[in-house]
């Protein structure tokens, strides 16, 4: 039997829920939190991601935003417009379909590789989803810009890319469909270019400073972009895919571009003149070592490539401690990722050599690429390009002669290129990568504007590219623990949370509604959860959600009292009176926004 008491006051709390149908309630968010995450996660902001119900995957490497995704996506764009727009840059938003013709203009359609989406139309008319926007900005440049006075500008957008990665994982870390901002800059001379550098640099700080992120800012490879100076934005974290080295002087290098101090000795030509020696069954270089009694830095280590792009084959040699550092490689040999394969036995064959046994010595037919290391190895024992047979007492200069650069990948107990201290190395996620494009783009593709002299000049570029939902995920890796997310206020999908322990008890839940609308009048961006489930349920969802400010209306409604759970800071539940409960939330969370 219902009591007329109960119904009344059933009543009454449906009619709250219901009152005014702007309220945002939890039960009408499609939330979609989820006990555990499927198993294509391996990292942790992946896998909360997934959990909180902010993306939903739909094939490798494509992702959907849902309601809260989409929210923290949007506030991360407004935080890099409004940076982008107080530098001075203009935005625009550039469609993702671009002309084969343009790639052909600028010499990467043949260039760039798989990872270019390409197809045609009915009329069978070529055409890329844009990976980047380098072409197609610089083709707008040539009809925007009309007079050399309109000069710098930067152009930027915030628009979807489309990369067909080999290996896409790690959710939104490495997608084949995200969003990048993308800026261009276009100047008259080399030092306007450094100037829109430097400013673009700056705006990155301020922008990454902003939403929080600990990050490391250092000298980059160039890569498929090309040009002639570049820096990474690296997020701290272990799970990050590229390796920094960096040293307390203040140098910092991704480790595709980080070099090392060479320790120059002289060398002695008095060593006698090289022998060969019978290796049987030797297979790595510790084998070789071992069985000559040498170290494996005495030994040089050959590593064979075929480059499909220029059709030639090349030997690079370093110390056998070392490893071959292929984007060096790739650089020297002006080719591509894409283009640059290991040599198979039949190109050993055809360099005069066996696969296993390659040394300098009689090498033909292909590039000998030496890095500087070895002009400094005091004796080498190398390959006899013959099987089961080595050198010793082989020199640089003496015995063999090659292409000497710095080819080498940078290990543990490297020494720091400028100031000679051992270099350190750390890990991080690339979220924004600046270059100076120079007139790589704007040479071929006759991007000029007219001089005092009357004269064509190419503009001189740069170009610039945040990864926005890349560093959306690297938040989520850096603020997390093992309940769920932790949203820095500034970021965070909503700020407030306010829940009635029982919706059934109306002194609860007449003060939840009461602090919420009160919230609402002050404009925050608050939630109510209506659910009929247990409190220990609903803080679950929260605590995974990762809402800043979660409110909890229990027994001491009745004396106005709720507890306050600071997700984003501590954790800990304070008792706080109802009545100081909105200027509480309002002065910090004005606080947090405005740091
Ligand atoms: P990576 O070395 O990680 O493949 P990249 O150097 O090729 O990246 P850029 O061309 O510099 O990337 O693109 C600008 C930014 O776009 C990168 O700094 C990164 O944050 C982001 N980005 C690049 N590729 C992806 C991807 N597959 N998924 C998500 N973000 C990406
Ligand atoms: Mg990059």
């Amino acid at each position: 039997m219902i009591l007329w008491q109960d119904f009344r006051k059933n009543a009454i709390i449906k009619k709250l829920f219901k009152e005014e149908v702007v309220k945002l309630l939890a039960s009408k968010m499609l939330l979609s939190t989820l006990k555990e995450a499927p198993n294509e996660a391996k990292i942790a902001s992946h896998i909360l991601l997934l959990r909180a119900g902010m993306i939903k995957n739909e094939v490798a490497g494509v992702y959907n935003y849902l309601p809260l995704g989409l929210k923290t996506l949007t506030k991360i764009e407004q935080i890099i417009k409004k940076h982008m727009d107080k530098s001075g840059s203009l935005e625009i938003v550039c469609s993702a379909i671009q002309p084969k013709e343009y790639w052909e203009e600028s010499g990467r359609w043949n260039k760039y590789g798989p990872e270019l989406i390409r197809f045609s139309d009915r009329h069978e008319r070529e055409f890329c989803l844009g990976p980047t926007h380098e072409e197609v900005f610089t083709t707008l440049a040539k009809d925007l810009i009309k007079s050399s006075k309109s000069l710098p500008v930067i152009l930027y957008q915030i628009q979807t890319k489309y990369r067909d990665e080999v290996r896409p994982r790690f959710g939104l870390m490495r997608a084949r469909e995200f969003i990048m901002k993308d800026a261009y800059s276009f100047d008259k001379d080399e030092e306007g270019l450094n100037n829109s550098y430097e400013l673009m640099r700056k705006t990155y700080e301020d922008i990454f400073d902003e939403l929080g992120l600990r990050y490391e800012i250092v000298l980059a490879d160039t890569g498929a972009i090309g040009g002639n100076g570049s820096h990474q934005f690296m997020a701290l974290s272990e799970i990050g895919e590229s390796e920094i080295a960096y040293c307390e002087c203040g140098y910092a290098a991704d480790t595709e571009k980080a070099t090392s101090k060479v320790i120059t000795k002289e060398v002695s030509t008095n060593l006698p003149n090289y022998s060969e020696v019978d290796t049987p069954n030797v297979k790595t270089i510790l084998d070789l070592a071992n069985y000559l009694n040498v170290k494996e830095e005495e030994v040089l280590k050959a590593v064979a490539y075929k480059d499909l792009l220029n059709n030639k084959l090349a030997v690079v040699f370093v110390r056998g401690d070392k490893e071959v550092n292929p984007i060096k490689v790739i650089n020297k040999l002006n080719t591509t990722e894409a283009n640059l394969v290991m040599a198979s036995y039949e190109d050993i064959l055809n360099m005069g050599s066996v696969d296993g046994f390659i040394g300098p010595i009689g090498l033909k037919n292909c590039e000998v690429l030496v890095d500087e290391e070895v002009t400094y190895m005091p004796s080498i024992v190398t390959g006899a390009n013959l099987k089961d047979k080595h050198l010793k007492n082989v020199l640089y200069g003496r015995d063999f002669k090659g292409i000497v650069d710095d080819y080498r990948l940078v290990k543990a107990g490297d020494l720091c290129p400028v100031c000679g201290k051992p270099l350190q190395f750390e890990r991080g996620i690339e979220v924004g990568q600046i270059f100076k494009l120079g007139d790589k783009y704007s040479k071929p593709m006759k991007a000029y504007y007219v001089d005092e002299d009357n004269k064509n000049v190419p503009y001189v570029m740069g170009c610039y590219g945040i990864g926005v939902t890349r560093t959306l995920q690297a938040i989520v890796e850096q603020y997390h623990d093992d309940y769920g997310i932790k949203w820095p206020v500034k970021v965070a999908p909503y700020h407030v949370v306010i829940l009635p322990v029982n919706d059934k008890d109306l002194e609860q839940v007449n003060l939840a509604n009461k602090l919420y609308e009160e919230c609402k009048a002050l404009n925050m961006e608050v939630i109510l959860d209506d659910r009929s489930q247990k409190l220990g349920f609903k803080l679950k969802d929260w605590e995974l959600i990762g809402i800043p400010f979660i409110v909890i209306c229990g027994k001491k409604a009745l004396d106005g009292v709720v507890e306050l759970k600071r997700r984003y800071k501590d954790d800990n539940k304070e008792e706080v009176e109802a009545k100081n409960l909105v200027s509480l939330l309002e002065d910090e969370i004005n606080a947090e926004l405005r740091s």
